[in-house]
């Protein structure tokens, strides 16, 4: 809609290169054909892609059981690389044969062993390598960040962030408000979309921050909208957030592995996130935490532990604390091993490519998703109604990742569910949202091809089952 440039318009790409094909843009072939030419290709086989046979939701008598499911979850968790056994196996093999000695022996050294790859981690979230820590859950950091950063005065003592955050972001504020004793609803600045729109207007968020800015402690905004899939403009956000003194973090939950971060030269103060959506770290992984350098010798952890403590007398337990400099000090516990593993495997993925040719990649195939939506599940301008599908997540490319979010003029679960049972994986959002996530590091533009066919199914299977009711 507000498209621009025209020549990084993922239709117009995708329209050149089917019309020099002679194929239709709904064609298998050109699906085949973007598959065949994608530089990418080979990264797909660094994971495991699970089996249809093998997803508890199918209904065997629909599917072919052999064929890979029809993956479209890595929102929400990524796919298992090859290497995370082998990786694990490593460790528990060197536990096994040499006990205690393990923290300073071997490819990770137990000790070090997040410092062995938060290069790699840097790296995605364009920061420097003393500017990020590998460290707890992703709600824990934001926590630790928070006492640090939210340190409310009479005049400057509120939060800013959207009114539909991540359920544990908006408790992590609303906790850090009670800490200090502040009232929650006169604190807790949200910011709603206009009424009768989805996302998040970048003019609307820049003028709440300059009508408000002068009372705001913290701005604390996702870089990805986990509902809407809608990305921020995080640097404008954070230039605006500072003329006006505020301090500005991001939570990147679903931004990081997905989009490009320059977290440094955007002049970020803060920024956590989880590793288990598009980093494919398994469940529960380790998650990261930046702080910009600017902040190393001012910011300082409110909460400390030993880990914080300078590595070259951390072992001496003197207790007299050597903070290490910036987002190092603010590590209390010494680091998971097995965790590091996984997330070790898949940051090594991800440094065969860049960001860069991801997000390319993925412009490409998020596109082609939006375009077959468009085509086969519009609402109908004439002629009898069709179930249709709404696109929540903005239709600028430089306003979203790679998931779109959907809704439907059928009940979201029923459609869900015909998914599931034909071995699409996604996911539903309660009220009645479904979460579709094309990965550039794993999916094919087959994958969404075959997704545009099984909702097809899926939606005529609803309709029969309803049709039924009513008679
Ligand atoms: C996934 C997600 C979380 C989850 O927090 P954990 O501490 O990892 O359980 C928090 N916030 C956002 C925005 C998320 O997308």
């Amino acid at each position: 809609m507000s498209m621009t440039t025209t020549h990084t318009s993922p239709l117009e790409t995708l329209g050149d290169i089917a019309s020099q094909l002679g194929y239709s843009l709904q064609d298998e072939k050109l699906a085949l054909h973007l598959d065949d030419q994608d530089e990418l290709k080979h990264l797909r086989q660094c994971f495991h892609v699970p089996k249809i046979k093998d997803i508890p939701t199918t209904d065997k008598s629909l599917v072919n059981e052999e064929d890979d499911c029809v993956y479209l979850c890595g929102n929400s968790l990524g796919l298992l690389p090859k290497t995370v056994k082998p990786y694990i196996d490593e460790e528990l093999d060197k536990w096994a044969k040499m006990g205690v000695h393990g923290h300073f022996t071997g490819k990770r050294p137990w000790a070090l062993c997040d410092e062995c790859i938060v290069d790699l981690m840097a790296t995605i979230v364009g920061a420097r390598k003393e500017e990020v820590a590998l460290m707890n859950g992703l709600s824990v950091n934001l926590h630790l960040q928070m006492l640090s950063f939210y340190r409310p005065t009479k005049e400057r003592y509120k939060i800013l962030l959207e009114a539909k955050a991540f359920p544990s972001d908006h408790y992590a504020v609303e906790s850090q408000i009670r800490l200090h004793g502040l009232d929650v609803g006169k604190s807790m600045l949200l910011l709603y979309p206009r009424k009768g729109e989805d996302t998040l207007r970048t003019e609307d968020i820049l003028s709440v921050i300059e009508e408000n800015g002068d009372s705001i402690a913290v701005i604390l905004f996702s870089g990805v909208q986990y509902y809407t899939g809608q990305l921020f403009d995080m640097e404008k956000i954070t230039e605006a957030g500072h003329k006006k003194g505020c301090f500005v973090g991001f939570d990147l939950a679903h931004a990081v592995g997905n989009v490009e971060l320059h977290l440094h030269d955007w002049g970020v103060d803060f920024a956590c996130w989880c590793s288990y959506k598009y980093l494919n770290s398994g469940a529960g992984g380790l998650a990261g935490a930046f702080l910009h350098k600017k902040h190393s010798n001012t910011i300082k952890p409110t909460l400390m532990g030993w880990w914080g403590h300078d590595f070259k007398t951390r072992f001496k337990m003197e207790n007299e604390m050597e903070l290490s400099p910036g987002i190092n000090g603010f590590r209390i516990s010494n680091p998971p091993i097995l965790l590091v593993c996984s997330l070790h495997a898949s940051l090594e993925v991800f440094n065969q490519t860049t960001m860069k040719a991801l997000r390319k990649k993925s412009i490409l195939l998020t596109g082609y998703l939006e375009q077959l939506i468009k085509y086969y599940f519009s609402k109908s301008t004439e002629g009898p109604q069709k179930p249709y599908a709404k696109i929540l997540t903005p239709s600028n490319v430089k306003e979203r990742g790679c998931q779109l979010s959907l809704t439907f003029s059928l009940p979201i679960k029923a459609v869900f569910e015909e998914l599931e049972k034909r071995g699409v994986v996604c996911d539903m959002r309660e009220p009645h949202g479904l979460r579709i996530a094309p990965v550039p590091l794993y999916n094919t533009f087959h994958d969404v091809y075959r997704f545009i066919q099984i909702l097809g199914q899926a939606i005529a299977a609803v309709e029969k089952r309803s049709k039924h009711q009513c008679q």
